[in-house]
Order: structure tokens, then C-alpha cells, then sequence
């Protein structure tokens, strides 16, 4: 019988080359992953780095249903940041993809290489924005209030990842 899905939240980011490109390619691969379907993806956000320089990043955030082990999608995500040329000289370098994944379900895990809900998602406006975009009722204004004064803005349409797959966004 095959598993059912769970419904996990992952965060997109882009900072360096062609960032919008980037994250569409992204949603592309993730959408080809065995057992993985997104469904909706929010609007894209600019923000500006956190505790790093470089580029202002391109972020979003896409609601995925997967029948995967969270441990088997992590790795599913590390290879597709690979194959989008992504390089770690160091802590919070600039990068050409990160994918995280926020939420897992309503799991807790806490290993040496996942842990989920993420770790600094509550401490950023670029993961906790658009996440409130899809999930609203699961972002409380008080979150939001916290990072307020983090530089970010929405940009583009609410359509931009149409094209990346035959999916809808919100
Ligand atoms: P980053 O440099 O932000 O891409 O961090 C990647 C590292 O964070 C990897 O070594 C992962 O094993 C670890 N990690 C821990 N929890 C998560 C999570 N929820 N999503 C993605 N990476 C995670």
C-alpha cells in the first residue's frame, strides 16, 4: 500500500546569478521528486541577507504533499541545491540555492542534521512572510510583528512560478 503523503512546507532562497530562474528550476525538480507533488507556492519576496552580506536574496516558501521519509526529502533537496551549482566555503555564504524544509507534517525533529519545525524560521520575515501567504491562519500576527523591521518586500505577481509547473499559486 503506499504511504500516505504528509503535507511539508519548504523554504526557498536564491542570492547569487539567476535567482528567480533559480527558484523556478527549483520547484520544477521538486515537483520531480518520486512521491512528492507541490502543491501551491507563494508570492516571491525580496530580502535583504540576514547576519551575512552579498545580493538581496529571492525567497518563497512552497507547500509540498510527500510520501517521503523527511530525512529521504531533506537529502532529495540537498541534491537538487547541488545540482543548482551550490557551494559551502562557509557559514552563510551567498549561494545559488537553499532549501529548507520548515515543516514536516506536525513532526518534531530534532537529529544532528534535521531539525524541524526549522530552527530560525521564527527569527526571519523572509521564511515567516510568505509562509503566512499560504498558511495564514497558522502565522500569528505576533510572529510577524517580531520581525518587522527585517527588509523585505514582495515582488512580482502572485502568478510568478505558473510557468515552472502546472500548479497554482496563491
Ligand atoms: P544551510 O547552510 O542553511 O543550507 O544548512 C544546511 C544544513 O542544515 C545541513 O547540514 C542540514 O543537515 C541542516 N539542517 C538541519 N535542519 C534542517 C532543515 N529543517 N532543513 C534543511 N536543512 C537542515
Amino acid at each position: 500500500m503506499a504511504a500516505k503523503p504528509t503535507l511539508a512546507y519548504v523554504g526557498l532562497g536564491a542570492n547569487l546569478g539567476e535567482r528567480e530562474a533559480a527558484l523556478r528550476a527549483a520547484l520544477l525538480a521538486l515537483g520531480e521528486v518520486p512521491g512528492t507533488q507541490v502543491l501551491r507556492v507563494s508570492p516571491l519576496y525580496r530580502s535583504a541577507p540576514v547576519d551575512a552580506g552579498g545580493p538581496d536574496y529571492l525567497n518563497a516558501v512552497a507547500e509540498v504533499a510527500t510520501t517521503l521519509e523527511p530525512m529521504a526529502l531533506l537529502h532529495m533537496l540537498q541534491t537538487i541545491e547541488h545540482a543548482a551549482g551550490r557551494e559551502r566555503p562557509y557559514r552563510n555564504a551567498p549561494r545559488t540555492l537553499d532549501l529548507d524544509i520548515l515543516w514536516f507534517g506536525d513532526q518534531v525533529i530534532d537529529t544532528p542534521e534535521l531539525t524541524v519545525p526549522h530552527p530560525r524560521m521564527a527569527e526571519r520575515a523572509f521564511v515567516l512572510r510568505p509562509l503566512a501567504d499560504l498558511v495564514t491562519q497558522r502565522v500569528s500576527a505576533a510572529s510577524l510583528q517580531s520581525v518587522a523591521s527585517q527588509a523585505i518586500e514582495r515582488v512580482g505577481d502572485a502568478g510568478w512560478a505558473d510557468g515552472a509547473m502546472g500548479l497554482k499559486c496563491s
